[in-house]
């Protein structure tokens, strides 16, 4: 893969727009694993979020060589030790619907109250460069488990995080809004800056 392209180590297409639109700056081509041709096993056997970020831009990387770039991300919830953590894709089983894993962490939340009840979203982006050389960009939305799930946008936990700055939760939020403070937005701004740098190198 020549390095004017970046891959992008993920089959979801959400995901790849939000990619895509913050990574636009750059000037290069953004490709999915799957436009690559690129379809390792991965195995996410990581202990943090930066682990299992690279472990993926790996695996797609020693498929395709050239600037891979892969995320890792989740839920960590304070007064539960911070779970679900690393395992917030895997919490309650793949299968389970998030109405039922929502459901079951304000459940086991339901004696913390106040600043008791801070959380958030963490996003760890790791970038394979040309050479082997790994990258990393680590960022948290800040916020606090809600009394009741709300909002109908968003995916995953948004339901039940609730964001100060807008006085809602994330699923309330515009993507747009969302994009601009979210771990994954500002990690992905974060990894684009390190990208310049390595471009403006060349
Ligand atoms: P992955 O990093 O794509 O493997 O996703 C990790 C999991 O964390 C997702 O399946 C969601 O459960 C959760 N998660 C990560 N980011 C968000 C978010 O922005 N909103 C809601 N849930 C999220």
């Amino acid at each position: 893969m020549n390095e004017g392209i970046i891959v992008f180590a993920t089959g979801n297409e959400g995901k790849m727009r939000e990619v895509r639109e913050i990574l636009k700056d750059l000037g290069r081509k953004v490709l999915s694993m799957k436009e690559a041709g690129a379809n390792p096993h991965i195995v996410e056997d990581g202990s943090t979020f930066g682990e299992n970020a690279e472990i993926k831009a790996k695996a797609v990387w020693k498929e395709t060589g050239g600037i891979v770039l892969a995320d890792d991300s989740g839920l960590v919830v304070d007064c539960l030790n911070g779970e679900p953590g690393i395992y917030s894709a895997r919490y309650m089983g793949e299968d389970t619907s998030y109405e039922i894993k929502n459901q079951n962490i304000l459940n086991r939340a339901a004696r913390a109250a106040g600043a008791e009840r801070s959380a958030r979203f963490v996003c760890n982006i790791a970038a394979v460069l040309p050479d082997g050389t790994v990258l990393h960009t680590e960022e948290t939305m800040e916020g606090f488990l809600a009394d009741s799930p709300a909002g109908g946008d968003g995916f995953g936990y948004d339901p039940i995080f609730y964001v100060p700055e807008f006085s809602m939760t994330a699923a309330e939020l515009t993507m747009e809004q969302k994009n601009k403070i979210s771990h994954r937005g500002k990690a992905l701004e974060a990894m684009k800056w390190k990208l310049m740098d390595f471009y403006g190198r060349k």
